[in-house]
C-alpha cells in the first residue's frame, strides 16, 4: 500500500536535494537508494516525453512489492533562451561537448556574445513524470526571467548563476535555496504533481 513513499527517477544530486526540500510531506528516495542504478536513454522530443520515459523506466524496474509501495516521479527540465531561438531547451544538460554545468554555461554565454547580445529573456521548464500502478501522468511548471553573460553567485546548479527571475535583481545562484524553491519551475510542477499523487494514493 502506498504510504507517501516516493522514488525519484534521477541521478542528479541537485534535483534530489531540491525535490526533497519541496516534497516535505513525503519520504523521498533517489532511485539508486532503492534499486541498482541504470542509465536511461532520454530520446523523447519534449520535456514531457523525457520525463515519462524516466519515470516509467524506473517504475518498471521495481519488483511487485515496491510497485505497491511507491510512486515514481521524474524531473525533466531545462532552460529556453529567446535570443537563441529556444535553445538549449531539452538539450540543457547536454549543451556543451563535456556536458558539465560549467561548460554548458560557457557555451550559453559564447552563443549569446557571438550574436553581440549580452542578455536575453529566458525561461526554465520542469516536466514531472508520475508513474504508478494506475498509469502515467505529468505536470509542468515554468519560471520566467532573463539570462546574463556574467556568472553571479555560488548556490544552485546548472544555469542558475546566469539566470535572474522576473521581479528579482539577483541570479538564482545568489538566492538562498529556500527562496529559489518558492518560485522555481520545479516547485510549481511538483505542487501540481502533489494533487495527482493525492488522488492516486486514494486508489492504491
Ligand atoms: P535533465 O536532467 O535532462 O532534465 O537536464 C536538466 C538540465 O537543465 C540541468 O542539467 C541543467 O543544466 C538545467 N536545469 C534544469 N533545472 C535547472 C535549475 O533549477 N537550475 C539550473 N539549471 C537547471
Amino acid at each position: 500500500m502506498f504510504k507517501n513513499k516516493i522514488i525519484l527517477a534521477t541521478n542528479n544530486a541537485h534535483k534530489v536535494y531540491e525535490c526533497k526540500n519541496i516534497l516535505t510531506n513525503y519520504e523521498v528516495y533517489a532511485f539508486s537508494d532503492i534499486i541498482q542504478a541504470f542509465d536511461i536513454e532520454e530520446n523523447g522530443a519534449s520535456f514531457k516525453e523525457n520525463a515519462l520515459i524516466k519515470s516509467r523506466a524506473v517504475f518498471n524496474a521495481l519488483d511487485k512489492d515496491k510497485q505497491n509501495d511507491f510512486i515514481v516521479l521524474s524531473d525533466d527540465s531545462g532552460i529556453c533562451v529567446e535570443a537563441l531561438d529556444g535553445k538549449p531547451g531539452i538539450y540543457s544538460a547536454r549543451f556543451s561537448k563535456s556536458q558539465t554545468d560549467k561548460d554548458n554555461r560557457k557555451k550559453l554565454i559564447d552563443e549569446l556574445q557571438k550574436k553581440g547580445i549580452f542578455e536575453s529573456k529566458a525561461f526554465y521548464t520542469a516536466a514531472i513524470g508520475i508513474s504508478s500502478k494506475f498509469g502515467d501522468f505529468s505536470s509542468h511548471g515554468w519560471m520566467h526571467g532573463k539570462v546574463i553573460c556574467e556568472e553571479r553567485g555560488e548556490n544552485g546548479f546548472g544555469y542558475d548563476s546566469l539566470f535572474i527571475p522576473d521581479g528579482f535583481t539577483k541570479t538564482l545562484a545568489q538566492l538562498e535555496d529556500h527562496d529559489k524553491n518558492l518560485i522555481s519551475h520545479r516547485f510549481k510542477a511538483l505542487n501540481l504533481a502533489q494533487i495527482l499523487i493525492k488522488v492516486l494514493s486514494k486508489a492504491y
